[in-house]
């Protein structure tokens, strides 16, 4: 059993005891139990009961649950409060809004027992006479489940790229089959419902065993061999980027390549992940074709974390390993005083930082760690630190991680506060959108860019695969209006640096050249872009 997988076995048992009416003090003590683990950083996996009976805050009788989890999967007290709750419950629990005591009043007074029935429930607004509930409530909830719906069966774009190699590999085994992805994956888009793949023969091959571990549809189209080109352009690009190019007109055939393709269109070859039918047209249109954003590009890695606030490696390792990677600046970005959750650093934690970070830097002569803070945007829009200490940073990454629920006006107002404030330096993830999982507030994304640019802050395009946040889809509104765009992994851990590559993916998506891109610039320009403020 992996710690996450202990961990949501205590997390459930304590939750069924509770639902079926258990003492709270015992019910209590798996959500602490679960709550503690979560936050070790070493494996469980092979500790005896001793081992854990020795950790903090784990009582005796908790302590033998663990060691019952590690050795068999279960324990004998889960299986038996599993055995008398209907399976659809403990999908209730997932839905966010609902508690153990509100799934409990579902169950015993509506009969409710799976999220079906919960939905169905609500539309017949029989949600609204319950104790505690409201017509509010009900409202979230309705949303929370159809949110839900409309997100499975799709994966985050990292997730099929780690899983397709292996077919194709697989598929490459047949003689003289050849097979590409195209379609959304082809495209490179952030959240994936369907895996195309064009192949130039039937295939022989079996692939049920790596489909099975695919929870999206996989589509094969078959074609001639000598349409192969035609076809790879034809599903590839949107419905829209092949309307808008006019393809329609072109006869199938035989093209050598897709650059012929486009030529014989009249057009400069785009790569295939711009080709949504956007921005791209006017590009094409106008015969240039703009060399785009590349991981080779890019100098400079900002907006990291460290185990001064919730991240795996110390401040050391992180830079030694961005300097490694070959950039030539790193810019820590630990959470400040507010964010209590994730280890926001006090006063003094900051200044105790930068005077590690000067001892650390004494000894680069060809690497620079930035003194950065990830400032907790305040619900009034202002900024976790008084003026004194945020002028000892070398740049500030200002972020909205709390009172997320905001209608569109007030979040726009208050980012656009956060953003006229002279220390901030670049806006991080602008929506808090986390992909398939949670939409982020609502904002008026040109309201927000057009503050940037008159207060010269940089824009985030958050790198981690979940959340690609700024949208790739506003990249051309930021460079038109001057805004740098500032490619960032938000990494609480070295592997996290290798996010950049998704962020890069989509920022070629958005057309994103490196001369808009913050990173992009060398320390001394980077540094003069900073002291602009
Ligand atoms: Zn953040
Ligand atoms: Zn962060």
């Amino acid at each position: 059993m992996t710690n996450d997988d202990v961990c949501e076995a205590l997390e459930l048992t304590g939750k069924l005891l509770e639902l079926h009416g258990e003492n709270p003090f015992k019910t209590k003590a798996y959500a602490n139990a679960a709550y503690k683990l979560g936050k070790l950083r070493y494996d469980f996996e092979g500790k005896t009961l001793q081992d854990i009976e020795s950790i903090e805050g784990i009582g005796k009788s908790i302590a033998s649950k663990i060691a019952e989890l590690l050795e068999t999967g279960t324990t004998n007290e889960l299986q038996g409060l599993l055995q008398k709750t209907p399976p659809g419950i403990i999908d209730l629990f997932s839905i966010k809004g609902l508690g153990v005591k509100k799934v409990s009043q579902l169950w015993q007074e509506l009969g409710i027992e799976s999220v079906g029935e919960l939905l169905y429930a609500c539309n017949e607004n029989r949600l609204v006479s319950l104790k505690g509930f409201g017509a509010k409530t009900q409202d979230g909830i309705k949303g929370a489940i159809e949110f839900r719906q409309a997100n499975t069966q799709k994966l985050h774009y990292a997730t099929v790229e780690r899983l397709l190699p292996a077919m194709l590999e697989l598929l490459s085994k047949q003689q003289g089959l050849r097979a590409e992805v195209v379609g959304q994956v082809r495209r490179k888009c952030e959240v994936i419902d369907k895996i195309e793949i064009l192949l130039n023969a039937d295939k022989a091959i079996n692939t049920d065993s790596i489909e099975a571990q695919l929870p999206v549809p996989v589509v094969y189209h078959i074609c001639e061999p000598e349409n192969y080109v035609y076809n790879l352009v034809a599903l590839t690009g949107t419905g829209s980027h092949l309307e808008k190019i006019g393809f329609k007109s072109l006869a199938p055939g035989h093209f050598q390549s897709e650059k012929d393709v486009y030529k014989a269109l009249g057009f400069p070859l785009p790569e295939p992940e711009t080709r949504e039918g956007l921005e791209e047209i006017k590009c094409l249109a106008s015969g240039s074709w703009p060399q785009l954003i590349d991981t080779a590009d890019l100098k400079g890695i900002l907006h990291n974390h460290s185990t001064y606030s919730d991240g795996v490696n110390t401040l050391k390792e992180m830079a030694d390993y961005c300097r490694e990677l070959g950039y030539s600046y790193f810019g820590i970005c630990d959470h400040s005083r507010s964010a209590g959750y994730a280890g926001g650093l006090s006063i003094d934690r900051v200044l105790e930082q930068q005077s590690e970070i000067d001892r650390l830097n004494a000894g680069y002569t060809d690497f620079t760690i930035l003194k950065g803070i990830e400032s907790d945007i305040l619900g009034d829009g202002s900024l976790d630190y008084p003026e004194d200490v945020l002028k000892t940073f070398d740049f500030i990454v200002a972020s909205i991680h709390s009172n997320l629920k905001m209608d569109e006006e007030r979040a726009t107002e208050r980012l656009i506060r956060a953003i006229e404030n002279p220390y901030t330096s670049i806006l991080g993830h602008p929506t808090g959108r986390l992909l398939l999982a949670r939409p982020g507030y609502p904002i008026q994304h040109r309201k927000v860019i057009d503050a940037c640019a008159a207060n010269k802050v940089s824009i985030e395009l958050n790198a981690h695969p979940y959340r690609l946040d700024i949208d790739w889809r506003w990249i051309h509104c930021c460079m038109e209006k001057g805004v740098k765009v500032s490619i960032n992994p938000d990494a609480h851990q070295k592997a996290g640096f290798h996010d950049m590559y998704y962020g890069v993916c989509v920022a070629r998506k958005g057309l994103l050249t490196k001369e808009h891109c913050l990173n992009a610039l060398s320390l001394t320009q980077l540094l003069k872009v900073f002291a602009k403020q």
